[in-house]
């Protein structure tokens, strides 16, 4: 009898958030209102609110935290489309918002540091 080979695949887990492999089961973390599973740097980058925000909105919206190439980060043009869109009425303030946050955290950058940049591109006027 031929002997069916382990797949390792069924039993790897993923983070929830950027979707890295969790080799090290200790090194996890369960969401504590959705089925999610956080790897442990997801667990310090992120507050436990935010946590369960960014699991809904990427089980919403797809995608996942860092899918786009950090350097090609705009807060210019994030503020710009976001704006846009408002004033076109094409979105209300709510949606628009959730759409320019999950945008935000699929090039990688967390919740704290695009308020850093926000403040940082205010001040410059
Ligand atoms: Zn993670």
């Amino acid at each position: 009898m031929i002997n069916t080979p382990n797949h390792e695949v069924s039993s790897k887990l993923k983070c929830s958030i950027c979707r890295t492999d969790i080799n090290d089961r200790t090194m996890m973390y369960q969401s504590s209102l959705k089925l999610g599973i956080i790897c442990a740097m997801c667990k310090q980058r992120f507050t436990d609110e935010e946590i369960e925000m960014i699991i809904d909105m990427f089980f919403a919206l797809g995608e996942y935290f860092g899918a786009r190439d950090r350097s090609q980060f705009s807060i210019k043009d994030i503020i710009f489309e976001f704006a846009v869109d408002l004033n076109e009425g094409k979105a209300n303030f709510h949606t628009q918002n959730v759409r320019m946050w999950h945008k935000v955290l699929t090039y990688g950058i967390t919740p704290r540091e695009f308020l850093e940049e926000l403040s940082l591109y205010v001040e410059q006027g």
